[in-house]
């Protein structure tokens, strides 16, 4: 028994609307009543559908949103407009704080962070350090949006475990 995928609307913040956009089109909605923000179904980039939930047909569908919002793009890569956020957010955090080579260095390793790839341990390494270079305010603001965003693996090595 083969199902398929619902389609999914986001806001461009990352608050999913429903997962059922295609299945139970009266849960859209042109704009997000969290945030405001207008809402997608596609992919701005490649305009690719964003996966909903999984139907087996037979099981009756219930929910209206249930999943969180993806990270990229499966179709093309591309980030979506609410990790680009995430990640703008951290690079200017550690770009505010930090000078010179350390705020370039910090920069490049978000992205290593947030996904789990062979440079993420090293890359959690190099960036606990260069945090350490920060003043205090800034420093707790920041482990804050980088554990928003980093990878499992990158958080053990900051030490953010929960
Ligand atoms: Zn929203
Ligand atoms: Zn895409």
């Amino acid at each position: 028994m083969s199902g398929y995928f619902d389609l999914m609307q986001v806001c461009t913040n990352g608050h999913v609307i429903t997962d059922n956009a295609a299945s139970l089109p009266h849960f859209r909605r042109p704009f997000c009543s969290i945030c405001g923000e207008s809402t997608i179904t596609a992919c701005p980039v490649c305009q690719a559908s964003i996966p909903g939930e999984y139907h087996v047909p037979g099981v009756l569908v219930l929910s209206g949103a249930t999943s969180t919002a993806p990270n990229n793009c499966a179709n093309c890569g591309v980030a979506f407009p609410w990790r680009q956020a995430s990640l703008a957010s951290a690079v200017e955090i550690l770009e505010m704080d930090l000078e010179g080579q350390d705020a370039v260095d910090a920069a490049a390793l978000v992205p290593l962070i947030a996904t789990e790839n062979p440079k993420t341990e090293l890359a959690a390494l190099k960036l606990k350090r260069l945090m350490s270079k920060m003043t205090k305010p800034a420093y707790d603001v920041a482990i804050k949006v980088v554990s928003d965003l980093a990878s499992e693996t990158a958080k053990k090595m900051l030490g953010m475990k929960p």
